[in-house]
């Protein structure tokens, strides 16, 4: 194979600056280059600095081993099944190390490389396979070499259509550069001379503004089609055009974002609508047809028109996400669900309440059957599912503004974020405005009571008690019975 001569940037004609890259990642960096590794700052990190931008993470990239790297941080632990990584602890960080990877995996000159890289086979167990196990004298010991072996997990597995499964097989700098999905992720910045190191043209997409996957398009998105989700993301959030070719064989591959995890697709979705650009990406992902994989059934329900009108809450939920998510308040999975899905699943629950449900059973009919229709592309868990029943439940409490009741509500848990809710869609709808302005008012005068306060009760404060005496615990019996 030919190998590539990278672009060097020095640094002055680049303007990635240490000053902007986390301390931790900083001394990651230079420990490893001391130690006489080569030590790269790559993927988002690099990109984002280039264009001016904050990075979400740092990652870096060295020809240690994952061993090597055990053995220079204490604070390191090793992780990952499909990528083995090496995560550096910092008390307010995890600054993630990755061993250059080979993309090449049917080339024996790749496993060969990982041979020499990887850490020896463990050794066959010490006691006899059971077939030996005989009355019969032992044998004089002999060479062992078809001794029975512990099965290593191959490095690099495919399946059949040539999807990654598994990706172990170690490298150089040039195959890793080689093996990551856009021209712009990656770019290397070398801490041992400051220099952007560039082997796939990322430096003029960068400054074209384009995503252009690295290689043959259909091979890679059929490699791992979650790179297509990051195409739509990366561009979305970048502002950025994707590149002809790669548009291309999104557009042909796209059904095949079903046959990946729906677990891994389900942390892909947050980050696609969390960032603070998920009106963007919605746009984006109708546009190139993505949305209809992920959410099948919510994309058909989509398409058909209420009564000649279009379904434009979902819009509407994203643009009010992006607006909490850049002014920094982070939204919870549920919330993001229950404002894509609510309408959807309210319609559900009313079908079902139509047909004799009482409410309660109707919701928790709506939610399970929106669960299982998008858990095989979009694994939502069940824990996120249930949050979003008790917030949709909760919108019914909201009529409910005579006697004691409504404060009993607003000191329960889940209240503020129903509340988020009902104020979303009273304002979308324009439902149900008199209520929303005398919650309103009911919240303003009822400020959260300061933990450990105890709640006023009939509108007098109770009576303070003496400070409790602190008891000392008498110590267990040291003579419990063991239960027979
Ligand atoms: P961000 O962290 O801002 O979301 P990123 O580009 O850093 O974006 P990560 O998921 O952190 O994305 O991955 C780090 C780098 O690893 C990427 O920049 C890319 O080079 C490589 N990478 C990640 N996922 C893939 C993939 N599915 N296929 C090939 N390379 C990948
Ligand atoms: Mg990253």
């Amino acid at each position: 194979m030919d190998t590539i001569t990278p672009a060097i940037i020095p640094r002055s004609q680049h303007t990635l600056s240490r000053k902007w890259i986390s301390p931790n990642a900083l001394r990651v960096l230079y420990r490893l280059k001391e130690r006489g590794y080569l030590a790269y700052l790559v993927g988002g990190g690099v990109r984002d600095l280039l264009l001016g931008r904050e990075p979400k993470d740092f990652d870096i990239a060295t020809d240690a081993t994952p061993r090597d790297i055990k053995k220079i941080f204490k604070n390191c632990r090793l992780i990952g099944r499909r990528f083995r990584l090496a995560h550096i602890h910092f008390h307010d960080e995890i600054i993630e190390v990755a061993t250059f990877r080979s993309p090449a995996a049917d080339e024996p000159e790749a496993e060969t490389a990982a041979e020499t890289a990887l850490p020896p086979v463990p050794s066959a167990p010490e006691s006899a396979a059971p077939e030996e196990q005989t009355a019969e004298p032992a044998p004089p010991p002999e060479p062992l070499p078809e001794a029975p072996h512990r099965p290593r997990p191959p490095r690099m597995l495919k399946t059949e259509e040539g999807m990654i499964l598994r990706d172990n097989v170690f490298g150089t700098p040039e195959q890793d550069a080689l093996r990551r999905d856009f021209t712009v992720n990656a770019l290397f910045y070398n801490i041992a001379d400051f220099s952007v190191i560039d082997y796939v043209d990322g430096m003029e997409d960068l400054r074209r503004g384009l995503i252009r996957i690295i290689g043959d398009p259909v091979v890679r998105f059929t490699e791992d089609p979650v790179r297509m989700v990051r195409a739509v993301r990366f561009a979305a959030i970048l502002g950025f055009k994707i590149e002809e070719n790669t548009g291309r064989a999104l557009l042909e591959l796209r059904d095949r974002i079903a046959l990946a995890s729906p677990a891994r697709m389900y942390e892909e979705v947050l980050k696609l609508f969390l960032l603070g650009e998920g009106e963007k990406t919605f746009q984006l992902l109708r546009k190139t047809e993505l949305f209809g994989v992920l959410f099948p059934r919510l994309n058909e329900w989509l398409n058909r028109e209420t009564d000649g009108f279009p379904h434009v809450r979902i819009g509407k939920a994203f643009e009010w996400v992006d607006v909490c998510v850049q002014a920094g308040r982070q939204v919870a999975p549920h919330i993001l669900f229950a404002l894509m899905f609510g309408e959807y699943i309210e319609e559900k629950a009313e079908a079902f309440r139509s047909a004799g449900a009482v409410p309660l059973e109707a919701l928790d009919r709506a939610v399970a059957e929106f669960l299982s229709e998008q858990v095989p592309r979009v694994q939502i868990p069940k824990k996120v599912a249930l949050a979003i029943r008790d917030m949709l439940w909760n919108q019914s409490r909201f009529e409910k503004t005579k006697g004691k009741y409504p404060l009993y509500f607003l000191r329960r848990p889940g209240f503020s974020e129903a509340f988020e809710y009902f104020r979303f869609t009273s304002e979308l709808t324009g439902e149900r405005q008199e209520l929303r302005a005398w919650w309103k008012e009911f919240i303003k005068a009822h400020p959260p009571v300061p933990a450990g306060e105890r709640q006023e009760k009939k509108g007098h404060k109770q009576p303070e008690r003496p400070p409790r005496k602190r008891r000392r615990r008498r110590r267990k019996p040291e003579t419990r019975q063991p239960k027979a």
